[in-house]
């Protein structure tokens, strides 16, 4: 490279011994100024990494002083020679050497930013995402940003092999029930009328299989306006896929096998086969459709053990009555919790949202011996009993609980991730994939008791289940299927309807009017009557899979410009109030 046309020759990250006495340029960040009377350093970096440069005030002293004078972040660029290093660094790639600079100049300068442009900064969230340029400028993010681009890179690779085509949907749509709430976008030209931005574009996509594209997928926006539940975006990336002529198993196959792709493009990591549990199974021993399965402490039912049922304790000879369920957790090594802890664990499950009154422990001490907090109405026969149907062991805390099924398998299920979480029973290293198949096609809406659909009305019924759609449409289970890896949701996606009738009859279950059916999927349900192919695909959160694949605990940490926790963009300061004569052309009013 002819140094004199270029800002750089090199980048601050690649600079070794096999350097020494190259003649380079190199352009960076100041990270730190060290003066040491004679001798000041300074480290310069970039996204590659960091370089040192060495200035010498006997040798130049107009240019150390230059060097001294530099600020943090001042963007410079130094010409020099890379010569050893006295003082080796080997934390670092380009430790062995430095840069002893004969020419400095200042590109820009800086005012200080608000907090240290470290991996462990001093800036708090709010400050980071307000200068969210100074935070990408931390290893840390502009390294998951770039993991980021390669999952993506790895994704698009697969589908390419096998046929898929990327193709572009719009982004001002009409609504796509994925059972969240509408962006909307008014429209200028047709005052009063709304454009929904997709919540996926689910429906597009089946229309392109309609349309023979064969097979698709996109990595595209999606936009759901929920309350900030959890770790979620406003504005979040799928990988959106479909294919046609395909079963779910074809289905399955082919993102396993992607799956597995990504994990040994990104983290070198030879996947075993990916198990997969039954919606049922996973509420049952897991009280959750997205269970970890990094460590095991399944949920054990003991109400047909004669230690419960013949027992004169009155929550256990209520249960039958109360149609409640007697089920245990083992913790397992727990049996020395203190008082303390323990009642912390008992306040847990009653916190409103699990809703249990208490929990029964029974504690299998290490001398053997078997204590109750109910030893009143528990025998030494009884508590064997106990101890052997749930394969407790001394040390082990079993915790039990009687309400509701649904109560206890979520409590329960809630209980096992924070004892999990509690007494690091979380292997860092290890990964945990599953399918969930089988889901329920609809389930009841708590508040109104009207029958829903669990995942979108677009999918198809469990071929063994069509029998039921009339009589018992709660009994029915979809072929629907997510992929849960280490205890979130990461995919999600099913086999679709593609039959007119079947899908207007869905939507009547769902209590769409016939009015209504035609205004929202009119063009969906006419578009199956020219030959619609069966079909199916899938959604990938891809924020949610960059964050597992780079450690990250948010999603926010993957994203380059992400929202906060009230859905604010701090650094642009949106939504923001718009100017009257906007509003006024969009026909609109602020109540
Ligand atoms: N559109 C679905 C979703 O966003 C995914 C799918 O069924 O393909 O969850």
């Amino acid at each position: 490279m002819n140094a004199s046309t270029h800002y750089r020759t090199h980048n601050c990250g690649e600079l070794t011994e096999k350097d020494i006495d190259k003649e380079v340029i190199i352009c960076g960040w100041v990270a730190k100024v060290r003066d040491f009377g004679g001798l000041t350093f300074v480290d310069i970096r970039d996204r590659y990494g960091i370089t040192q440069l060495a200035f010498n005030i006997e040798t130049n002293e107009a240019l150390c002083l230059k060097a001294r004078g530099l600020g943090r972040e001042y963007v410079v660029q130094a010409k020099g020679k890379v010569i050893e290093r006295s003082n080796k660094n080997k934390n670092i790639a380009t430790g062995d050497i430095e840069i002893e600079v004969n020419d400095l100049q200042i590109l820009n300068e800086s005012i200080t930013p608000p907090f240290t442009i470290e991996n462990d900064t001093d800036g708090g969230e709010e400050l980071r995402m307000k200068y969210r340029y100074l935070d990408i400028r931390r290893p840390i993010l502009n390294e998951r940003l770039v993991t980021r681009a390669k999952v993506i890179k790895a994704m698009r690779a697969y589908l390419d092999e096998r046929n898929f085509t990327e193709i572009e949907t719009p982004v001002l749509i009409k609504s796509t029930p994925e059972g969240a709430r509408d962006f909307l976008v008014p429209s200028r030209m047709q005052p009063g009328n709304f454009y929904a931005l997709p919540q996926s574009p689910q429906i597009l996509k089946q229309l392109l299989m309609v349309a023979g594209m064969d097979r698709y997928y996109q990595v595209v926006k999606c936009y759901r306006d929920e309350d900030f539940r959890g770790d979620r975006q406003p504005e979040f990336t799928q990988l959106d896929c479909e294919m046609s002529f395909v079963n779910q198993e074809d289905v399955l196959q082919t993102f396993e096998g992607l799956t597995k792709y990504v994990f040994k493009e990104i983290k070198n990591i030879d996947l075993p086969d990916i198990i997969r549990l039954p919606y049922a199974d996973a509420i049952k021993y897991y009280g959750s459709d997205k269970p970890d399965l990094r460590f095991d402490c399944k949920i054990i039912d003991i109400d047909a053990l004669d230690a419960i049922k013949n027992n004169t304790f009155p929550l256990f000879q209520n249960a039958s009555s109360a149609k409640h369920i007697v089920a245990a957790i083992v913790a397992k090594g727990c049996v020395a919790m203190s008082r303390k802890q323990t009642d912390e664990l008992v306040d847990y499950v009653k916190m409103p949202n699990r809703g249990l009154s208490g929990l029964i422990q029974v504690k299998v001490n290490e001398d053997g011996t078997i204590k109750s907090t109910i030893d009143k109405f528990m025998n030494e026969v009884q508590l064997q009993e106990i101890v052997q149907a749930v394969q407790a062991e001394k040390g082990d805390l079993i915790l039990i609980a009687v309400e509701k099924e649904s109560k206890v398998r979520k409590a329960l299920g809630d209980l096992r991730l924070e004892l999990a979480k509690k007494q690091n029973w979380i292997d860092k290293d290890k990964w945990s994939l599953l399918w969930i198949v089988d889901f329920p096609l609809f389930e009841l809406d708590e508040e109104t008791g009207a029958i829903i659909f669990v995942h979108h009305p677009f999918c198809n019924i469990h071929p063994d289940d069509v029998a039921y759609f009339d009589s018992d449409p709660l009994k029915c289970r979809a072929q629907q299927y997510d992929l849960v890896i280490n205890g979130a949701e990461c995919l999600s996606g099913s086999i679709r309807i593609h039959n007119k009738e079947l899908q207007d009859k869905v939507f009547q279950k769902l209590g769409f009017s016939e009015a209504e059916k035609d205004e929202r999927f009119g063009f969906m349900v006419n578009a199956f009557q020219y030959g619609a192919p069966p079909h199916g695909g899938c959604a990938f959160g891809v924020d949610r899979w960059v964050a597992l694949l780079t450690g990250a605990d948010v999603i926010r940490d993957v994203i380059a410009f992400p929202k906060n926790n009230s859905g604010r963009d701090l650094m642009m300061d949106a939504p923001s109030v718009v100017d009257p004569k906007q509003l006024k052309e969009l026909g609109i009013n602020i109540q």
